[in-house]
């Protein structure tokens, strides 16, 4: 079946993908480790239009360094981040990995923002990585 399912650490935000990811990425910028608080975030693209979510949502809007107004959006009880999207990638929405159920859907791709990486993070070897994030923005594997 495609899709998958996720949630925040207490249950109060869920969400469904209709969609398979369109492209997963270990990310390690600034911004993914700040508001993660781990020490990279794995972001997993999926289309907008099959993402359902059920629960209230609290959200931060802040620009990236690539100038694009991201919005992060956080579970108000237990302040789990569960998604962003991005004025750079319309009509995306990009799930922390971590809120996925269905965790043989986290496949990332690629390593991007090599540049700011914590240098004892672990990182996946066999993946292409990129000093920063590849322009175009990679849509599929
Ligand atoms: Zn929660
Ligand atoms: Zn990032």
């Amino acid at each position: 079946m495609s899709g998958f399912t996720g949630k925040c650490l207490c249950g109060a935000v869920s969400y469904r993908s209709h969609e398979d990811p369109v492209v997963a990425i270990n990310c390690h910028c600034e911004d993914c480790r700040r508001s993660t608080g781990a020490v990279f975030g794995t972001n997993v693209m999926v289309p907008e239009a099959g993402f359902e979510l059920s629960g209230e949502v609290k959200s931060y809007l802040h620009t990236a360094d690539s100038g694009n107004a991201m919005t992060k959006y956080f579970c108000p009880e237990c302040g789990s981040l569960v998604y962003g999207t991005g004025t750079g990638r319309p009509n995306i929405i990009s799930v922390r990995a971590g809120s996925i159920d269905d965790v043989e859907k986290i496949a990332p791709s690629i390593n991007v923002f090599l540049d700011s990486k914590v240098p004892t993070a672990p990182m996946n070897e066999e993946l292409t990585s990129w000093p920063r994030m590849p322009q175009p923005a990679p849509s599929k594997d």
